[in-house]
């Protein structure tokens, strides 16, 4: 033990042997009150955790508008399938979608995609730091990136992919994204590395090449 070796340490500076009871036993008190600071500030820290990560009142009253816009796209106007998505920024719903890939032939027009570009078409902004989704059904690897992209950080969710792991592909295509590259669904193949890679070059010595 660290402390152990240090108490030797001063041990030996220190020759006479009551003395060095004496330090032992102040090392050691010192030992336990650090262990007893440590523990008592470790429980304030999660406990602020604790409450920050909390949802309040306002969060599930966003999650049954995320709801109720997910039950209008699967179920009363079955746009696409059950899912829906409230974006809020400063606690002001800045959009609200629904699942419409029968709708609109798309298949990317997800729930969470949908409210993206809705909100990032309210903020005239690609970046939506700071805004939290609320989405009735746990992101789907497309949503999840699409909000990883937009820098939204804080995602709250309702149901969980297991519970409709029977009827869409969510968890397929997670466990499918993590296979070795010949073991995936879609046969992915490199070619023209080298020329693709001259764009790349090309883009890197713009003055003012568009980055995000
Ligand atoms: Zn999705």
């Amino acid at each position: 033990m660290l402390w152990h070796k240090d108490v030797e340490r001063y041990r030996a500076l220190i020759p006479h042997p009551h003395d060095q009871r004496l330090v032992v036993v102040a090392a050691i008190s010192l030992a336990f009150e650090i262990r007893a600071k440590c523990i008592i500030s470790l429980t304030i820290l999660g406990l602020l955790l604790a409450v920050n990560a909390m949802a309040t009142d306002q969060d599930q009253a966003f999650m049954r508008q995320a709801i109720k816009v997910m039950r209008d796209a699967g179920v009363v106007n079955k746009t696409g399938g059950p899912f829906g998505a409230v974006i809020v920024k400063d606690r002001q719903v800045i959009a609200a979608a629904g699942n419409s890939v029968i709708q609109d032939n798309d298949p990317s027009a997800h729930a969470e995609v949908n409210a993206i570009r809705q909100a990032c078409r309210t903020l005239d902004s690609w970046d939506l730091t700071g805004c939290v989704m609320y989405s009735s059904c746990e992101c789907c690897p497309m949503c999840y990136s699409t909000a990883y992209w937009a820098n939204i950080r804080r995602v709250f969710y309702a149901a969980s992919w297991s519970d409709y792991d029977d009827l869409f592909s969510d968890r397929a295509i997670n466990d499918d994204i993590r296979r070795a590259m010949p073991e995936k669904q879609i046969r992915m193949e490199q070619i023209l590395q080298d020329e693709a890679q001259a764009v790349w070059t090309e883009f890197r010595q713009l003055p003012d090449g568009a980055r995000y």
